[in-house]
C-alpha cells in the first residue's frame, strides 16, 4: 500500500521533546510523538472503500495483512511519525485545563488529489494524555462512531470520515453506566479521516498558558494549510479566520437541527476547527420529537447538550474561541461583531430551513408561526421526527385538513393518544397548511421531491445501532454491513430496506444503548 506522506503538522508545529510515553503536562508543544500499543490479534470488520479511495489507497489493499497491520496499529507506515495532540478544553461549561488526545493517535497525514487528509486511530492505546484512562476503545462505541459519521456525510452534513473498523484482540474493562459494574468488553480500533483533528481546544490550550508564540504559530498554520482563502495580513488574517470558523460551525449545527441529531458532548474539545462533527460518543437521533432530550446520561441534571440548546451552544463554543484568539487580535469589536452576526444568521437561516422541511420554496410572512405551531404540535403526543418530515412530503395541496392528518398519522408512538382536541389542533394546523401550499407555484410532484432532499427517510436511530452491537458482540456483522450500505443514500426511498422506515420500537424506549448512553466508551 503506497500513500503520499504530506507530514505538514508534525514538521511545521512544535514537538513535545520528551520521547517517552508517560502521563504528563506537556509544554509549549502541539503534539507529542507516541506509537500505537500492539494489538494482540487484529482483525478487520470493515473497511470503507470510498474513503480508501480519496485517500489514494486502493480497492485491492483492503484486504490485505498490511491494512489490518497499519490500521489496528501494529505497525507504523515507513517514515510516517504518529502522534497525539496537545489540547485543552471547556468541558460542560466549566474550564478543564490540558486535555489532548487520550486515545487517539494520528497516524499520518497524507495528501491526494490536492487535497490533505489526516488518518487517525482511536483507541490505540494510551498517550501523554491520557490522564487516569487506558487510551482504548470498546467495540459498541466504534461501532457508533464508524457509522454514525458516514450516515451524516451521506445526509450531506459536515463530518469526519470512517475508513476501517479493527477488533484488537483485547479485552477493555468498562462501567457502562458508571454504577459499579465493570465488565470485559471486546477491543476496537476506527481509523477516522478529516483534513485535521484541530479543536477549539488546541487555542484555548495556549491562551490559557499566555504562550502567544504557539498560539500564532498553531493560527499561522491553520490559516496556511486550511483557510487557503484568506489572504490578509496582521490582525484581520485572525479575524478572518475566525469569522470563517464561526459560519462552518453555525451551518453544521444548522444541518443537525434538521436531521434531529444530538451530539450530545459538545464541549469545546469535541469541536472542530473545520467545524465538521466530530467525536461521536453518547450522540442520539431524536425519536420522537422532543426539543428537550439529550441522549448523555451523563449530562442528565442539566440538559446542557439537549437539542433544542445546540445552536446556543455552539456560540457558547464560538464564544471561548474568540477569547482564546484575543491576544492576536487585542480588539474585541470585530470578534463580538461576528458572535453577533451569527446569531441573526441562525435565526434565518433556521427560518429558511424549516421552511424547506415543510416544502415552502417562497417566502410567507406568516411561515414563522406555522413553524411554531408545528413545533408546538409535535410534543402534544409523542410523534416521530423523521416519519413525519417524510410523510408531510406526500400531503397534496388540494388534501382536505383529514386526508392530510390520516397521511402522518403513522409518525404516531401511540395513536390512541391522538384526543379529539389534539386531532382538532392538527386539523387546524393543517387548514393553515393547505392554505399556505396554495401560495406556492411548484407542482406537488416537484414539491415533495425537493423535500426529500432535506427530510431523510432512513437515519441511523440508537436502536438500530444497538442492535447491530448485539450482532456484532456475537461476530456477526451481517446489520453493520445492511446498516452501512442503507445508510449512503438516506434521501432515497430504498424499498428494500422499507423495514428501517419504523418507529422506535418499545422494547428500546429505555434500554441502556438506546435512550440512554453514558461517556463510557
Ligand atoms: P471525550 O469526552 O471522549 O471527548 O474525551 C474527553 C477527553 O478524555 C479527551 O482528552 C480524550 O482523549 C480523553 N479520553 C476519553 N476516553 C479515554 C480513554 N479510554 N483513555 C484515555 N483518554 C480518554
Ligand atoms: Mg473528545
Amino acid at each position: 500500500m503506497q500513500v503520499q506522506l504530506a507530514s505538514k503538522f508534525v514538521n511545521e508545529l512544535p514537538a513535545d521533546p520528551e520521547k517517552e510515553n508517560g502521563i504528563r503536562q506537556v509544554y509549549h508543544s502541539c503534539y507529542s510523538i507516541v506509537f500505537p500499543k500492539k494489538p494482540s490479534n487484529p482483525k478487520l470488520i470493515h473497511a470503507n472503500t470510498i474513503v480508501a479511495n480519496l485517500l489514494g489507497i486502493a480497492t485491492s489493499n483492503l484486504d490485505t495483512e498490511e491494512f489490518v497491520s497499519l490500521f489496528s496499529g501494529e505497525k507504523t507506515y515507513p517514515n510516517a511519525q504518529p502522534f497525539a495532540m496537545c489540547y485543552a478544553g471547556h468541558q460542560f461549561g466549566n474550564w478543564a485545563g490540558q486535555l489532548g488526545d487520550g486515545r487517539a493517535i494520528n497516524l499520518m497525514e497524507v495528501t491526494h488529489d490536492g487535497k490533505d487528509f489526516t488518518l487517525q486511530l482511536k483507541g490505540a492505546g494510551p498517550t501523554p494524555y491520557s490522564r487516569n484512562a487506558d487510551g482504548l476503545a470498546v467495540l459498541r462505541s466504534s461501532i457508533r462512531e464508524y457509522l454514525c459519521a458516514e450516515a451524516m456525510h451521506h445526509l450531506g452534513i459536515p463530518t469526519t470520515r470512517s475508513l476501517s473498523l479493527l477488533l484488537t484482540g483485547d479485552e477493555v474493562l468498562r462501567d457502562v453506566m458508571y454504577d459499579g459494574n465493570p465488565a470485559y468488553e471486546k477491543g476496537a480500533i476506527v481509523c477516522r479521516v478529516a483534513p485535521s483533528f484541530i479543536r477549539f481546544g488546541n487555542f484555548e490550550l495556549f491562551a490559557a498558558r499566555q504562550d502567544h508564540e504557539n498560539l500564532k504559530r498553531l493560527a499561522d498554520f491553520t490559516i496556511r494549510h486550511y483557510f487557503q482563502s484568506i489572504k490578509k495580513t496582521g490582525k484581520e488574517k485572525y479575524i478572518q479566520f475566525f469569522e470563517a470558523v464561526s459560519k462552518s460551525t453555525l451551518e453544521m449545527i444548522l444541518h443537525w437541527q434538521r436531521v434531529g441529531f444530538v451530539h450530545g458532548v459538545m464541549n469545546t474539545d469535541n469541536m472542530s476547527i473545520h467545524g465538521l462533527t466530530i467525536d461521536y460518543g453518547p450522540y442520539g437521533w431524536m425519536d420522537d420529537y422532543n426539543p428537550a432530550w439529550t441522549p448523555n446520561t451523563t449530562d442528565k441534571q442539566h440538559r446542557r447538550y439537549r437539542f433544542e440548546n445546540q445552536p446556543q451552544i455552539g456560540l457558547w463554543n464560538l464564544y471561548q474561541l474568540a477569547n482564546a484568539l484575543y491576544p492576536l487580535i487585542e480588539e474585541t469589536q470585530p470578534l463580538e461583531a461576528i458572535l453577533d452576526t451569527y446569531t441573526k444568521a441562525y435565526d434565518s437561516n433556521y427560518l429558511q430551513m424549516m421552511q424547506s422541511k415543510l416544502g415552502f420554496q417562497t417566502n410567507n410572512e406568516d411561515d414563522r408561526n406555522i413553524i411554531q405551531e408545528l413545533i408546538v404540535l409535535l410534543q402534544e403526543i409523542a410523534t416521530d421526527m423523521t416519519i413525519f418530515f417524510r410523510n408531510l412530503s406526500v400531503v397534496l395541496k388540494n388534501d382536505t385538513p383529514e386526508t392530510a392528518f390520516k397521511k402522518i398519522e403513522f409518525a404516531f408512538y401511540n395513536a390512541n393518544d391522538c384526543n379529539e382536541n389534539i386531532a382538532l389542533k392538527w386539523h387546524n394546523w393543517f387548514t393553515k397548511y393547505s392554505d399556505r401550499l396554495q401560495l406556492e407555484n411548484v407542482s406537488d410532484a416537484e414539491r415533495s421531491n425537493a423535500m426529500n432532499q432535506v427530510n431523510p427517510k432512513y437515519v441511523l436511530r440508537n436502536y438500530m445501532a444497538q442492535l447491530c452491537i448485539d450482532a456484532a458482540e456475537k461476530g456477526d456483522y451481517t446489520l453493520l454491513n445492511e446498516l452501512y450500505e442503507l445508510l449512503q443514500n438516506p434521501y432515497q426511498e430504498q424499498p428494500e430496506y422499507e423495514k428501517w422506515y419504523a418507529k422506535r420500537p418499545d422494547w428500546a424506549k429505555d434500554k441502556i444503548g438506546c435512550s440512554m448512553l453514558s461517556c463510557s466508551s
